[in-house]
């Protein structure tokens, strides 16, 4: 892995240009920028596609790293060798029990439950953001947590070798906690929610010199989100697919799905399709769903009360841009109960060996509603996008599975188990039919 890294990054130039708000388009250097000054919009990067399109072409990709670094034409990094965990090029799934279970012909599953190296997507913006932090010569490394991206800023700073101080709510589950303790960065428990917990670090951000991955340095890290769509496109044979379903926090990785499908066609490795964007949200948790379904184009916050807490998100950022994509592609955005959720967990896991966490559970859900709505046509390729792993929220399904059957070590007393289980699912069988 890193002699491939080495070869390709020795003939490496970088292709990202400048930032530009996304509102009004004021322009900014290559710096940690937090939001437009004027309109106090988001930031972008902005690239010099002429360029990579003379640099790359589908045999160049296939010949990079097996991680994300293979589309480092398409990252904002500049150094000879970025950080390189392994991230990326996680499975695509051709689903066969789910998708008949649904109704559906050609559905796929991105399975980033096994993203490198702490199994959830937040290794992709990490990987970009620290690597961007060390271009910038922070020392110190920060974020604003739901948890994942907790795990994943400790891992990677331990790797790169970078201090590390993140900020999480202090209800968060137990293995998330643990997660990330055991990197050893300084961990800060807020008391309060994910909201109250990014505000408090937009004030740090200004007092500490600290690269805050999603803060300060949140242009660069977002566009590793992009690499879930150059992923697709290039496991689905260099095409895009008909329909991609995927969980809302902030919204940012569903922008930028869609940034990176639109990459592809422009430089020229994938043809153009309308591809239909869809997005998952928690009930309790759901303001970008809520604004959808009242057709309003601007986002109300909402006090989070959801098990989903990875994606429990009151005020989120690029909420009003997931809303565009959603509209502006023909797609919906939807919102499940807790109990959904945990439901949405366990068909996954039965029909396809799949332990997702509580945002996958939502994702699977709402993928369900919208087949019964008749909102995702049976033909269609569908790509379903799981984005953690459900070792991490033991808590949300204990209670809703089952026991293992204690025995003694002794063949009478296996028998007599079995026989008992047997029964009791030829019982519930009967309830079933009932
Ligand atoms: C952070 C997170 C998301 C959503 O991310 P946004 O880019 O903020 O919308 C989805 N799934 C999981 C598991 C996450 O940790």
């Amino acid at each position: 892995m890193t002699q491939a890294t080495n070869t390709l990054t020795s003939t490496f130039t970088p292709t990202f240009t400048k930032l530009i708000s996304k509102e009004g388009g004021k322009e900014y250097p290559l710096k940690a920028i937090n939001i437009c000054e004027e309109t106090f919009a988001p930031l972008e990067v902005a690239y010099d596609y002429d360029l990579i399109r003379r640099l790359v072409s589908r045999e160049s990709i296939q010949a990079g790293p097996n991680s994300i670094w293979r589309y480092r034409a398409f990252l904002p990094v500049e150094s000879e060798n970025p950080i390189d965990v392994g991230t990326g090029m996680t499975p695509l799934v051709k689903s066969n029990r789910l998708a008949r279970r649904l109704g559906l012909k050609n559905l796929y599953i991105k399975n980033d439950a096994v993203n490198m190296p702490t199994l959830s997507f937040k290794d992709r913006v990490v990987s970009v953001a620290l690597t961007r932090a060390r271009e910038l010569g922070f020392t110190t490394v920060s974020c604003a947590s739901t948890g994942n991206l907790a795990n994943s800023t400790a891992a990677i700073a331990a790797h790169a070798g970078l201090d590390c101080c993140v900020f999480i709510p202090a209800d968060l589950e137990a293995g998330k906690i643990l997660g990330t303790l055991i990197y050893n960065p300084t961990v800060m428990a807020v008391k309060g929610n994910y909201d109250q917990v990014n505000r408090l670090c937009c004030e740090v951000a200004n007092t500490h010199e600290w690269g805050f991955v999603n803060i300060n340095l949140r242009a660069y890290y977002s566009e590793g989100s992009k690499t879930l769509g150059f992923e697709v496109a290039e496991q689905l044979g260099w095409k895009l697919p008909d329909h991609i379903v995927a969980p809302l926090a902030s919204g940012s990785l569903f922008t930028k799905i869609h940034k990176g499908f639109q990459e592809f066609v422009k430089v020229g490795l994938v043809e153009d399709k309308p591809v239909r964007f869809s997005g998952a949200q928690a009930e309790g948790c759901s303001p970008i769903a809520q604004a959808f379904r009242e057709g309003r184009d601007f986002i109300s916050p909402v006090k989070p009360n959801t098990v989903a807490k990875s994606i429990a998100i009151g005020n989120p950022a690029d909420g009003v841009y997931a809303l565009d994509i959603a509209r502006k592609t023909g797609g919906n955005i939807e919102s499940v109960t807790d109990k959904e959720i945990i439901e949405g967990i366990k068909l996954l896991a039965e029909t396809e060996g799949i332990f997702t966490e509580t945002a996958g559970g939502t994702t699977i859900a709402v993928l369900k509603k919208l087949v019964e709505d008749k909102k995702i046509d049976p033909d269609e390729t569908t790509v379903v996008y799981i984005t953690g792993n459900g070792l991490k929220t033991q808590e949300a399904v204990q209670g809703y599975i089952g026991e293992p059957l204690l025995i003694e070590p002794k063949l009478d007393s296996f028998e007599r188990a079995l026989e008992r289980s047997r029964t009791l699912e030829r019982l519930e069988w009967q309830q079933v039919l009932v």
